[in-house]
């Protein structure tokens, strides 16, 4: 689970904002450890925190925390150090600032990796129109019926996603997501159905939106009306 970013974006860290009297990262660590598909989790990030954290929300699968690195990636690849199970075993890599992840996903991604595909990414369709555009002019409208935003969990083999993670800093600078690693020597990865509430705690205005979907979920499962 990367935690590790210092949210330039945002201002501040976003893994931990407070959502509805928790930090975004309680709900996310929350989610994987109701899924009983997930045997442990590992962190990448502040040890203290996080580990305040995880005492807080009950967490019982957690193994231990990496320190990060300067790119999402150099942070995944010392998260994928400290794993100790073996090549074969799946491992999911999750931004730890997409709280609003249900175990009905981590399990649809799972169960896609004990397939035949190296890869397996949730993604769901694009709806706006999407264009390429330089200089404030656009060159370029892309065939939508093609274009998929992807989310994590992202589902990979230990051994490999380690390999991939030994390659040269600059290609692991570029990469945004784990999967165009494989994507780079050829893999194979499979898209399944994503969720269009999965979003990553970006700008202010996402704060709005998880509030929201929170206290919905808090009042669906209480039986009252938000
Ligand atoms: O920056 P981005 O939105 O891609 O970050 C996705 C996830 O990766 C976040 O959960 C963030 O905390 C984490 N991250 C990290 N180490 C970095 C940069 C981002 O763990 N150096």
């Amino acid at each position: 689970m990367l935690a590790g970013g210092t949210g330039s974006r945002m201002g501040r860290p976003k893994q931990f904002i407070g959502l509805r009297g928790r930090p975004a990262l309680f709900y996310t660590l929350r989610a994987f450890e109701e899924t009983p598909e997930v045997a442990r989790i590992y962190a990448v990030g502040d040890r203290r925190r996080i580990e305040d954290l995880v005492g807080e929300a009950g967490i019982t699968k957690y193994a231990t925390c990496a320190r990060p690195g300067d790119a999402r990636s150099l942070s995944t690849k010392n998260g994928l150090l400290l794993c100790e199970e073996g090549p074969e075993t799946i491992v999911l890599v999750h931004d730890g600032s997409r709280c609003l992840v249900t175990p009905d996903l981590v399990v649809r991604v799972v169960e896609a990796a004990r397939g035949g595909a190296d890869g397996v990414v949730p993604a769901i369709p694009v709806s706006d129109t999407i264009k390429v555009a330089r200089g404030g002019i656009v060159r370029e409208t892309l065939d939508r019926r093609n274009l998929w935003a992807v989310q994590t969990p992202q589902a990979f083999r230990l051994g490999r996603l380690r390999r991939l993670h030994e390659a040269p800093e600059e290609y692991l600078l570029a990469a945004t997501d784990d999967a165009s690693l494989l994507e780079r020597e050829g893999g194979r990865v499979e898209v399944v159905q994503g969720e269009k509430t999965n979003i990553k705690l970006t700008s202010p205005e996402d704060l709005v939106f998880a509030e929201a979907i929170l206290a919905a979920r808090e009042a669906a499962s209480s039986g009252v009306r938000p």
